[in-house]
């Protein structure tokens, strides 16, 4: 699956292209009413109302411009230690790496990895089993952290005070990064080339960030998970039960879909199945989503 950003391709290379998560816990504040009104919409890529299912797909973004390749969010990754979601847990031969390379990209030849944030399906192939140790999967890659994203889980990490899922997906899939060398850390406005910039979207995480690309004539952002599904854009203040300041979360969201609605920038979400990606329409009642933004 292929879709262009002005001069740039983004190639999506999806990990795990039906993750569910029971609606009524992931979303508890989930308005019934718009549920019911936008099932159509909504039903069957990123809802299954009568089995109480979110659908997600876990993917990378790969962006091609000016020579340079960059790997948004890098997923699960094989051979993790991550028992709490047990499809996920020591995965083998999941063909990740070879859907990476169908799209025309070697991972030798990836320049940049952006982590949005540090959550367990965001850092995946960061690394990769190697005779017992992790190896940087992207060889040739400088990868990008928030310095605050980074600080703030090294402290919970250390004191610790993370969840296991947490400090696993650290322990196996960023802390070696920065051992092996092989990490810079970024802070809000950071610029990764011409019209490419890193935004705060705190919230979901408390150092999350996004990818903001204002080309002459096409705008996007890469907004990670402060839009984690299509019923948050008709319910704004709808955040997910794994968000660390739900508030602000909200807030987060409210000014990307505004701004988007506004500018015509396109919202890229790390998690939206079906067209990947949408447009934000404003009405007089809120926002909806316009999916179909030229996939091939
Ligand atoms: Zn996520």
């Amino acid at each position: 699956m292929r879709f262009a950003i002005g001069d740039a391709t983004v190639d999506i290379i999806v990990d795990d292209d039906d993750f569910g998560l029971p609606l009524s816990e992931f979303l508890p504040g989930a308005d019934p009413e718009l549920l019911e009104r936008h099932r159509g919409t909504l039903e069957p890529d990123f809802l299954d109302r009568a089995r109480d299912l979110a659908r997600f797909a876990i993917q990378s973004f790969v962006f091609r411009a000016g020579g340079k390749t960059l790997l948004i969010d890098s997923c699960i990754g094989d051979h993790k230690d991550i028992p709490e979601i047990p499809a996920w847990h020591q995965r083998r031969g999941s063909g990740f790496l070879d859907r990476l390379r169908q799209s025309g990209v070697d991972p030798a030849e990836v320049d940049l990895v952006l982590c949005t944030h540090l959550h367990v399906d965001h850092v995946g192939w960061n690394t990769r089993q190697d005779n017992g140790h992790w190896e940087p999967t992207f060889p040739n890659a400088r990868y990008l952290f928030g310095r605050r994203e980074l600080a703030d889980w090294m402290t919970q990490h250390d004191t610790g005070r993370a969840l296991p899922i947490h400090a696993r997906a650290l322990e196996q899939s960023v802390i070696p990064i920065v051992e092996a060398g092989k990490a810079d850390l970024v802070d809000d406005g950071h610029e990764l080339g011409p019209g490419l910039q890193l935004a705060p979207l705190p919230g979901h995480t408390s150092g999350q960030m996004g990818l903001v690309v204002n080309y002459a004539r096409d705008r996007a952002i890469f907004c990670g998970d402060a839009v984690h599904h299509p019923l948050q854009v008709f319910q704004p203040d709808l955040s997910t039960s794994t968000c660390v300041d739900q508030k602000l979360a909200a807030e987060t969201r409210k000014k990307i879909l505004a701004e988007a609605a506004d500018s015509g920038r396109l919202v890229v979400p790390a998690h939206f199945r079906g067209s990947r990606c949408a447009h934000i329409h404003a009405n007089g009642r809120g926002y909806a989503p316009v999916f179909g933004h030229g996939l091939r």
